[in-house]
């Protein structure tokens, strides 16, 4: 691919994600949605709904993109709430302002230009940070790790929503033919963009599975740490807290 993802530089790999991100910025709702066959709502609706949040939190959701996480999270801290969306690509955090002010949502949000790995928030900031779709994109993901407990208020959760390891043996040729053949056609078709879904596919495979990823959270510091299968293991939600 042009994009060439195999065996790059650290900084030219964070690069390469900028443009993927970039380029599939105006088409990324589409494709979520062509690509799941809508279901991912419906992940990220459990995942907001189970997540441990009251009215008047403050809650911060990392790679927070076109915003779909902070809408419901909005629905969930209410008006006295208040939520930062960050992430490192501009032109996802513009298109994500765009979709939340079309919902209505304009009070009690902020927009954060930033890598998760190096917040720029003090220690102890949110009662709940939240990452979904977007670990897997991150270079340094024990660096983010830490960084959302660092900046987590004592007692606070975080939360991983992200692509995992599919556990059903029957399923995995088909997850496959999916990946790496519907996929990067979807994209090529309305995207006109097959290799940042060529690329997405394989970020997905290279992302560590759900014990791996638990681990790493441990590592990071949290504790009682465990993590939930949706959909057979195509995705699965991680969580921690700092205690
Ligand atoms: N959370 C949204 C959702 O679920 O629809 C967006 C997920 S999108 C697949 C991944 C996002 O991660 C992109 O908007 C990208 O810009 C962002 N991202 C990638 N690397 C990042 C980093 N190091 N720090 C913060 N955001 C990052």
């Amino acid at each position: 691919t042009h994009f060439g993802f195999r065996d790059v530089p650290v900084a030219e790999k964070q690069k390469l994600v900028g443009e993927v991100f970039s380029s599939v910025a105006g088409n990324y709702d589409l494709m979520n949605d062509l690509m799941s066959l809508g279901v991912h709502r419906v992940w990220k609706r459990y995942f907001v709904g189970t997540c441990q949040v009251k009215r008047g939190d403050r809650v911060l959701d990392l790679a927070g993109g076109t915003g779909d996480i902070a809408a419901l999270l909005h629905e969930r801290v209410g008006a006295t709430g208040h939520i930062v969306l960050g992430d490192i690509n501009g032109e996802m955090l513009k298109v994500g302002r765009d979709r939340l002010t079309d919902r209505g949502i304009v009070a009690g949000i902020e927009f954060a230009e930033c890598n998760a790995e190096k917040l720029p928030f003090p220690d102890a900031s949110f009662d709940l940070v939240t990452i979904a779709f977007g670990l897997r994109n991150v270079t340094d993901k024990d660096a983010a790790l830490r960084e959302m407990r660092r900046v987590l208020k004592v007692g606070g959760q975080a939360r991983v929503l992200e692509f995992s390891s599919v556990t059903a043996d029957w399923f995995k040729p088909i997850y496959d033919f999916h990946s790496f053949n519907i996929l990067p056609k979807l994209g090529k078709l309305f995207a006109n963009d097959a290799d940042s879904y060529q690329y997405l596919a394989e970020s997905i495979r290279k992302h560590p599975p759900q014990d791996e990823l638990k681990t790493m959270m441990e590592a990071a510091g949290f504790a009682r740490c465990g993590y939930k299968n949706l959909s057979a293991g195509i995705v699965a939600i991680h969580t921690g807290y700092k205690v």
